[in-house]
């Protein structure tokens, strides 16, 4: 950091849009460097602002919001760039930030940077629980847990940083010491107007990385533009041309590899799906190039658990297994979901639906067609998903949602001879019914746990 950027905001006129987990951070951190602080949001904050922020001004926000008088506006990742009030600003040349815009310019600790459309959370808080099985102080946060800046002069060795597209599209100066795009499938296009907009925020977070991990499936995270780092990939399949420089890791039915050394032994880990393979591959390429012990971060990786709401069982009774994947909300994760139990040979009943968010289903709408036997919908959007060809239910709410799937479930399982899955993996975020994943997610776990509970004790 230098001497100018420390001081940089004291003194300024900065407002503040969104008050909220991340508007609150970066209120803290503004008024300890010296701004004078305007804080809009659209609730009315008179009474809602913490006891350290009273020397803030606070403002109702709306649409003729006037913010051309500040120096510089800040916004929370809630907040969409494209309103006018923001344009009107942007158009003055005078900056828009964000909380990672603040955070790095003042931070000095390595930075590990990971986004991308699914597997963000997961493979933090793998990369994270690795770095600390391995002996250093790390800390985590960005879009997971806790606001960026509060990791700011903390004495970690490392910063692993979740960052999603909003939060990329208000930063420019983060220089991360690893950078990783996981894949990129759409989603957000409401809040980005198109993929390619959506693709370009997401690629962002290579620009001034020393190292880049990109994925060799999935050509949008490829860093094309940008020659001056070191890379390395990783993907399904082995490629050949391994070079020193640019390490390949690749995945197979005997585990995590790169050229002809197994990583992770597929016996050290417990029945871990495709797209977590992947996610390991990740965190292993990061260790590499950190020259992490690899033997400490695969024993903390065959540890790994997982996170909540992610791909997690519910139940497994009679050969159907009740599967809460409420954080797929888009397309791309609820067709990671079908190939899991597709490559398990489970006879599928999907529930989905919920706000789309304005993502194309077309490849979601294939992949349902062909592997789905039977789609429980739901929510705002559920019109989307009643053309794939396969049959349908509409549900008013989540327990009837697990009804009409247990009705289903034993039928089909004779019916099919195999065994059947329930996915909960709406492809859609959760807000037009529920007041966020988490809600939905339990909602369901708790819908289905009664079922069980009605099922054994007639
Ligand atoms: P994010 O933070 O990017 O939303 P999460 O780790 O919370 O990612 O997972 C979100 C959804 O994506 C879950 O449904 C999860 O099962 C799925 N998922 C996890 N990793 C991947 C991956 N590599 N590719 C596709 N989907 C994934």
């Amino acid at each position: 950091m230098n001497v100018q950027d420390s001081h940089q905001y004291c003194n300024q006129h900065i407002a503040l849009i969104g008050y909220g987990v991340t508007g609150k951070a970066c209120a803290d951190y503004l008024l300890a460097k010296g701004a004078n602080l305007a804080i809009f949001d659209k609730a009315d904050l008179s009474k809602q602002l913490s006891e350290n922020h009273q020397q803030a001004s606070t403002h109702k926000l709306h649409e003729q919001s006037d913010l051309n008088a500040f120096d510089q506006v800040v916004v929370s990742p809630g907040v969409n760039l494209c309103q006018a009030f923001i344009q009107k600003f942007k158009a003055t040349g005078k900056p828009v930030i964000g909380d990672i815009e603040l955070f790095a310019v003042e931070n000095t600790c390595p930075v590990i940077a990971v986004t991308g459309s699914n597997g963000k959370s997961t493979v933090v808080d793998m990369l994270s629980k690795a770095i600390a099985a391995a002996g250093f102080k790390v800390g985590l946060g960005g879009n997971f847990g806790r606001s960026a800046l509060t990791l700011l002069d903390q004495g970690f060795d490392y910063i692993v940083l979740e960052l999603s597209s909003f939060q990329l599209e208000s930063t420019h100066s983060l220089q991360p010491k690893i950078a990783c795009v996981l894949n990129v499938s759409p989603d957000h296009i409401d809040r980005h107007g198109s993929m390619q907009a959506y693709t370009d925020a997401k690629l962002s977070i290579y620009n001034k990385a020393d190292h880049v991990i990109y994925n060799r499936d999935d050509e949008k995270t490829f860093p094309l533009k940008y020659t001056n780092q070191t890379q390395a990939s990783f993907g399904l399949q082995q490629i050949h041309s391994e070079s020193a420089t640019a390490p390949s890791l690749f995945q197979n039915a005997e585990g995590i590899w790169i050229n002809t050394n197994l990583l992770l032994s597929a016996a050290k880990i417990d029945n871990v799906n495709q797209h977590q393979l992947l996610n390991m591959q990740v965190v292993l390429a990061c260790a590499m190039h950190l020259q992490l012990p690899l033997q400490t971060v695969v024993k903390s990786l065959s540890a790994y658990s997982g996170l909540a709401h992610r791909f997690e069982r519910v139940l497994l009774e009679q050969g159907v297994e009740w599967i809460n994947d409420s954080k797929a909300t888009n397309p791309g994760a609820c067709i990671a979901a079908l190939e899991s139990l597709v490559s398990k040979n489970k006879a599928i009943i999907l529930i989905a639906g919920g706000d789309s968010k304005g993502a194309d289903l077309s490849e979601l709408t294939s992949f349902i067609n062909q592997h789905v036997s039977l789609l429980i919908l739901m929510g705002k959007d559920k019109h989307l998903f009643t053309h794939t060809g396969v049959d349908f239910k509409l549900a008013n709410n989540i327990s009837q949602c697990v009804e009409f799937a247990q009705t289903a479930a034993y039928d089909l399982k004779l019916s099919e001879e195999r065994d059947v899955a329930v996915l909960l993996s709406p492809a859609c975020a959760s807000i037009d019914m529920f007041d966020n994943y988490q809600h939905r997610g339990n909602e369901f776990a708790q819908a289905v746990n009664v079922l069980a509970k009605e099922v054994v004790s007639p």
